[in-house]
This record gives structure tokens, C-alpha cells and sequence, in this order.
């Protein structure tokens, strides 16, 4: 190996794009913003992708023992969410909560760490009507004829450092009202929208009359809410950097005086078989459909966490059953490990390598391909130790812990477990009091019932258990 490994974490900051070794403001604790979703639908497997990166990233904070203070927005009021609730026929957090809700189902299904807020934009707008009076004071925004508020960028020199802007062809005053635009039409953008009837029952009052935030304003608003004027990272998915985190830096920036967030970590897009998702291709997949389809959120988590998260994931349904075939590989090396309990022993140099090789991955910009290959190293040696007896019972118990370990950060390892249907330990049951009558021909015919629905009957001293067989 020669040179001496020195351990830090070095991550990608979109803003220098450089590789930068990451050094919190106020260490343990880590402030992170994450965009969340815009609950006018369900997410798509696309939006999941940023979000098990996040999940990976927060995780890998906590293993290296910092203490992760996350906050994920849910925007419920913008353009698109006002758009469904009206084609809906629903007043908007009727219409918003619904989406809410499955998105919590959704991120519980794929074994996503919790964070530590969730806030939600529409009961933020006092916080959100302050930020745009500070910035009107400080005179970095303006009133439009129609009693919009603007952002003016030509004020704020910094603007499109984020997203490497050339700002030399920019015509001064234009403006932008939409939440969502490209870099050739960078403007001035909203901070506030005076109500238009097309907005229905959707305002609030504001000292301009009344209206509704812009999406930019929200995520700066409750960003520093939760975590202060500056913190440490943001991330979002590559399509935020434009505008809306280069609209976000400028609004909070201009109202703060100070840096607003020191890494900023974009994760790229997910494709499927190699083009872009969309509906009318019949590409597009919610993480429903896909449970629909048989596959598990572990299987799902796998996949998206397999692509180190700057490069463009390819998804298909070939790599979910790839997922299930590496993961039954997993799960089959643990059982056999787990048939060797006892006390973990001294960890030996090839596991103490292992760990390290991971640790090594992780600490190259979180990259998860390489991790993922020193794990399944990592099986395939143990394996090789098993079949050749060279595995003895206090190294197989420190793999297990090795495993567990790796899996803090991973999350895919420790396999659900599955509850068996009523009826199937019903005759589980039954088939215990035949044995214990000594009726074998009776918990014989019982227990090829119980197989032919796929699942295992494993005797125990305190009774059974029901075993999934692999597919
Ligand atoms: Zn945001």
C-alpha cells in the first residue's frame, strides 16, 4: 500500500468545482439543507435519486461522528402546486397534504434517515415577508407596476457565481416572474407575486397588498431560519443550481452581508435506458409503480445509491433485479456468518483493510460505486474463508460487525423483516402441535403446504419462524 493513508473527508463544492476537504463552522453539528420536494404529485424515482444521496450524506456525517441538523423544505405553494390544486378542484393544502403524506409513506419505504425539520413554505410567510422587507431596505429589491417585488441582480455583483454565469450580455431591468427559468434569460426575478385572478383563493396579506412568496425566497427564508445565516451544506439535485440556488444565494446574501453556506453538492440526473424520464416516452416511474412492479424499497434504494452521485444514473428494471441477485448475495453471506455466533473476536488485518477501503471510497467525495465494490470484496473474501475453514466463530461475529457498521451509511443491508400472512402461521401452529403430539405425517403434509407458498418453517427453542424463501 506504501503511502499512509490520511483520513478526511474531501467532497465536491459546485461552487469552487473543486474538491475541497470539508470542515464544518461549528463542529459536531453540521447544518444541511436539502431542497425538498414540490408536493403537486408524487415523486419520481429521479426526484429519490437526490434524496438517498442526501440520505448518504447525512448518514456518512453521522458514521464519521458529526451531528447532522437537517432541514428539508416541502414547497406547497408555487406555480405548479397552485396549477394541480385548480385543476384538482381543491383549495391547495387540501390538495398539498395528500402529497405530503405519501412522500412521508415514500421515504420510510426506501429507509431514509429522518431530518430534523421539514418545514413547510406556506407556514414560513411571515419569516418570508420579513427577508423581502430587509432586501427592500437595503435597496438590493424593488416594486414592479403591478405590485410585484423584484430582485435586482445588477445590485448584487456576485450574481451567477454559482452557476458560472456570464452576466456580460444581461439586459438591465429585465424581469422574470416564473419560479423556473433558464441562464439565457437571467433577470430579475420575483420575491413576491402581487395576486393575479388566476390565483384563486391562494394569497396572503403582506405591508404590499395581497400576493404569494417566489420559490427562491422560500428555501433562503427557512433555511436561515433553521440553521442561521450561514452554515455548511446545501445540496440539491444539478437542474437547482440554475436559478434557484443562484437565486437563493443572491436574496440571502444581500440580506445578510455574510457567506451564505460554504459546500454546495449537486447530485446529476437519473435517466432511464438512457433517456431523459418522461411520461410520453413510458419511462416514468414513481417509486409506486415500482413497488407495483414486485420490487422492494431496498432493492430501489440499492440501485440509486450504486452510481456515485455526480455521474448521470442509467436505470432500468435489469438493474433492480441485478440489485436483488447482490442482495440476496449479502444477505446469504450474513446467514452464513450469523450460523458461526460467538463473541466477536480481534479484528483481523483483512476485515481492518476492508473497513478502510470503504472508509477510503466514502471519503473521496462520497463515492458509493467504490464503496459498494469493497463490500461485495469484502463478501467474496469471506466466502473464500467459509468454504476453506478459515473463517473460526470470533472473526465471522466481527464481519457481522463490520457489515452492520458499513451498513449505518449503506441502510440496505439489514433486510426488512417480512411477516408472514395469518393463515401461513396459523398452520405453523398447527404444525407444532402436531410435532409435539409426535404426529409427523400430520406436520409433514403441514409444512410442504407452507413451502409450496414460499416459505420456511425454521424450528426454534421457543417455538418458530416463518422464512421468506428467496425468490
Ligand atoms: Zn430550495
Amino acid at each position: 500500500m506504501g503511502k499512509r493513508y490520511i483520513m478526511a473527508f474531501k467532497i465536491f463544492n459546485t461552487l469552487s468545482r473543486q474538491q475541497e476537504v470539508f470542515t464544518p463552522t461549528r463542529p459536531p453539528t453540521v447544518g444541511m439543507y436539502t431542497c425538498g420536494p414540490t408536493v403537486y404529485n408524487y415523486a419520481h424515482i429521479g426526484n429519490f435519486r437526490a434524496y438517498v444521496f442526501e440520505d448518504l450524506l447525512r448518514r456518512y456525517l453521522g458514521y464519521l461522528g458529526y451531528q447532522p441538523r437537517q432541514v428539508m423544505n416541502l414547497t406547497d405553494v408555487d406555480d405548479k402546486t397552485i396549477r394541480g390544486a385548480q385543476a384538482a378542484g381543491l383549495p391547495l393544502d387540501e390538495y398539498t397534504r395528500k402529497f405530503k403524506d405519501a412522500f412521508f409513506a415514500d421515504l420510510q419505504t426506501l429507509n431514509i434517515a429522518r431530518a430534523e425539520f421539514y418545514p413547510a413554505a406556506t407556514e414560513h410567510i411571515p419569516e418570508m415577508i420579513a427577508l423581502i422587507e430587509t432586501l427592500l431596505d437595503k435597496g438590493f429589491a424593488y416594486h414592479s407596476a403591478d405590485h410585484s417585488i423584484y430582485f435586482e441582480i445588477n445590485r448584487f455583483p456576485a450574481y451567477g457565481r454559482l452557476a458560472h454565469l456570464d452576466m456580460a450580455g444581461l439586459k438591465p431591468g429585465a424581469r422574470i416572474a416564473q419560479d423556473e427559468y433558464q441562464k439565457e434569460n437571467a433577470a430579475d426575478f420575483a420575491l413576491w407575486k402581487a395576486w393575479t385572478p388566476e390565483d384563486g383563493e391562494v394569497f396572503w396579506d403582506s405591508p404590499w397588498g395581497r400576493g404569494r412568496p417566489g420559490w427562491h425566497l422560500e428555501c433562503s427564508a427557512m433555511s436561515m431560519k433553521y440553521l442561521g445565516a450561514g452554515f455548511d451544506l446545501h445540496t440539491g439535485g444539478m437542474d437547482n443550481i440554475f436559478p434557484h440556488h443562484e437565486d437563493e444565494i443572491a436574496q440571502s446574501e444581500a440580506a445578510t452581508g455574510v457567506p451564505f453556506v460554504t459546500y454546495w453538492m449537486h447530485c446529476a440526473h437519473l435517466v432511464v435506458d438512457g433517456r431523459k424520464m418522461s411520461k410520453s416516452l413510458g419511462n416514468f416511474y414513481t417509486l409506486r409503480d415500482l413497488l407495483e412492479r414486485g420490487y422492494s424499497g431496498r432493492e430501489i434504494r440499492y440501485v440509486l445509491a450504486s452510481a456515485h452521485y455526480r455521474q448521470t444514473l442509467n436505470f432500468n428494471l435489469a438493474s433492480l433485479d441485478a440489485a436483488r441477485a447482490a442482495l440476496r448475495r449479502a444477505d446469504e453471506f450474513r446467514e452464513r456468518l450469523a450460523a458461526q455466533a460467538a463473541a466477536p473476536g480481534k479484528t483481523p488485518a483483512w476485515l481492518e483493510e476492508a473497513r478502510m477501503s470503504f472508509r477510503r471510497a466514502m471519503d473521496d467525495d462520497l463515492n458509493t460505486s467504490m464503496a459498494l465494490a469493497a463490500l461485495f470484496d469484502l463478501i467474496h473474501e469471506g466466502n473464500r474463508r467459509l468454504d476453506a475453514g478459515e473463517l473460526p466463530a470470533p472473526e465471522a461475529a466481527a464481519t457481522l460487525t463490520i457489515l452492520d457498521d458499513i451498513d449505518r451509511v449503506f441502510g440496505f443491508l439489514a433486510p426488512a423483516p417480512e411477516t408472514a400472512p395469518e393463515d401461513l402461521v396459523q398452520m405453523a401452529e398447527e404444525r407444532r402441535r402436531a410435532r409435539a403430539a409426535r404426529n409427523w405425517a400430520e406436520a409433514d403434509r403441514l409444512r410442504d403446504m407452507i413451502a409450496a407458498r414460499g416459505w420456511t418453517i425454521q424450528d426454534a427453542a421457543d417455538g418458530f419462524k416463518l422464512k421468506r424463501n428467496a425468490p
